[in-house]
């Protein structure tokens, strides 16, 4: 039987102890087309990032174990730095944001979430749910610079 070739999936993992939360952002996402990792704690977070070096994670401040800012911390000062991490939290105190952005943290949503801006800040930093959709790079290689030698003159 002939199988249709299939995309593999951008894979972002979501690191919630709230079952409410998770529960949506995976509907959400999965629905757009990512696959989507859980973790309920931050040190959980931290071993599945390592081990399966998802596209990006989403990260709740508020989470049992290894809290938000430190999992980003030790992730952004890991093998795993260049993943993109976005906190997603209802803290709203004032200085939050900047701590969190001072933790290592790419962006900040503030709960409640908006499906459409959630979508659109993983959008902006994967790219299209397809892992093979190729991304050009911005800069063009320069082409190698070829010299003819010259005769003595
Ligand atoms: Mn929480």
């Amino acid at each position: 039987m002939e199988q249709k070739h299939r995309m593999p999936k951008k894979r972002i993992l979501y690191v919630e102890d709230n079952l409410q939360n998770k529960r949506l952002v995976y509907k959400i996402l999965t629905a757009k087309g990512f696959e989507v990792l859980e973790a309920d704690d931050g040190q959980t977070g931290i071993d599945i990032a390592l081990h399966e070096r998802p596209d990006m994670i989403l990260m709740d401040i508020n989470i049992p174990v290894v809290d938000g800012m430190e999992a980003t911390s030790r992730l952004k000062a890991s093998e795993v730095s260049y993943i993109p991490i976005v906190a997603l939290t209802a803290n709203a105190m004032r200085g939050d944001r900047e701590r969190i952005m001072a933790a290592g943290c790419d962006e900040y949503l503030q709960k409640p979430i908006s499906n459409a801006l959630l979508v659109e800040t993983v959008v902006r930093f994967v790219g299209t749910p397809q892992q093979d959709d190729l991304q050009k790079p911005s800069v063009q290689p320069t082409p190698p610079l070829i010299v003819t030698p010259q005769p003595p003159t």
